[in-house]
């Protein structure tokens, strides 16, 4: 089975910088709970923020992306929303509609941004497989927590990620567990958001998707 990263801030991607489009809460969009493992209860996603959801948007090209990103959180067009309750796929869990208070542009000048809906991914929707991805950690630790893969010390690397095929619950767009921050997408989803032309929404096939958050220890080895 192949699966897909979403490349949310890719460098040198023109075609996505020309509809680069990012977002941030406004200070008074409320903070819930953060979810947590059923297993082990460790946090695994970041505090949730409440509707009513006020933002304040950024662009950097020549127009609004059918998606805007955050941390863990985006909000997609009206279009991106039909087209996605449309297509029997699953993973996004609730779409809420949101209230733009600024837009600040740092390429061409825009009118107004088009209506756009929160949406957030399913956390866990199936587990990184750990030795196949080749992930390295602070210190050689290992995870504590066999569900969420939490517990174990700095995330320094990862070659490539390999999912768990036997943990996947079917979701075509997700957080793994074991690489907090990956977004994950099935084919189904993959062929899907390319048929559909999204702006602003680049994938790489998760098999070839490394990453390296301290590139200066793996330089003088
Ligand atoms: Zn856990």
């Amino acid at each position: 089975m192949d699966f897909y990263s979403i490349i949310k801030k890719p460098s040198g991607d023109e075609l996505v910088e020309k509809y680069r489009t990012d977002f941030e809460y406004d200070d008074s969009v409320a903070k819930g709970e953060a979810p947590r493992c059923p297993r082990c209860n460790s946090f695994v996603g970041m505090l949730e923020s409440v509707p009513p959801f006020q933002v304040h948007l950024e662009t950097w090209g020549d127009g609004y992306g059918d998606l805007a990103f955050w941390m863990s959180d985006f909000l997609v067009t009206l279009r991106f929303r039909d087209e996605f309750e449309r297509s029997g796929l699953s993973g996004l869990q609730r779409f809420d509609s949101t209230e733009c208070l600024s837009h600040k542009h740092y390429g061409r000048k825009l009118g107004d941004p088009p209506e756009y809906f929160r949406t957030i991914p399913r956390i866990g929707g199936a587990k990184v497989d750990i030795r196949a991805s080749e992930i390295e950690r602070g210190e050689g630790k290992h995870p504590t927590c066999d569900l969420c893969l939490s517990g174990g010390g700095v995330l320094k690397r990862w070659k490539r990620i390999v999912i768990d095929e036997s943990t996947w619950d079917g979701s075509d767009i997700f957080y793994p567990y074991g690489i907090p921050g990956a977004l994950v997408v099935s084919k189904k989803f993959y062929n899907w958001a390319i048929a559909k032309r999204f702006r602003n929404l680049t994938f790489r096939q998760s098999a070839d998707h490394a990453h390296d958050f301290y590139p200066w220890e793996s330089a003088t080895r």
